[in-house]
């Protein structure tokens, strides 16, 4: 378990677009600016580690839940439906393979 700054808030602790008041907490960090995240982790694909939902930009990234990085375990290769971009590309939905992360688990080589 690791802590990093939160992406969506960049480690402010406060709602980076004030949904609610100028003084409101981000929801991602809860207000701290970190976030727990387990290891081994990377740069969440579908948001480019913004944590920020693509189209909508004001709600958090559903792939990696506004903390602009995920859990990958092992080894990993380049999703080979997205192409490492974590979007599908007919919807620009979170790619249904890698599941937005850009990355797909290594299958044991026999
Ligand atoms: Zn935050
Ligand atoms: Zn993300
Ligand atoms: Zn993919």
């Amino acid at each position: 378990m690791g802590v990093i700054t939160c992406a969506f808030c960049k480690g402010t602790g406060k709602d980076p677009f004030n949904l609610l008041s100028e003084l409101a907490t981000c929801q991602v960090c809860g207000g701290t600016g970190k976030v727990e995240i387990i290891e081994p982790a990377i740069k969440c694909a579908y948001c480019k580690g913004s944590g920020v939902y693509p189209h909508n930009g004001r709600i958090t990234c559903t792939v990696c839940n506004g903390k602009g990085s995920v859990t990958v375990k092992g080894a990993t290769d380049e999703c080979p439906k997205c192409k490492g971009t974590g979007r599908a590309i007919e919807s620009g939905l979170p790619c249904i393979k890698c599941r937005g992360k850009g990355v797909v688990v290594k299958k044991k080589s026999e």
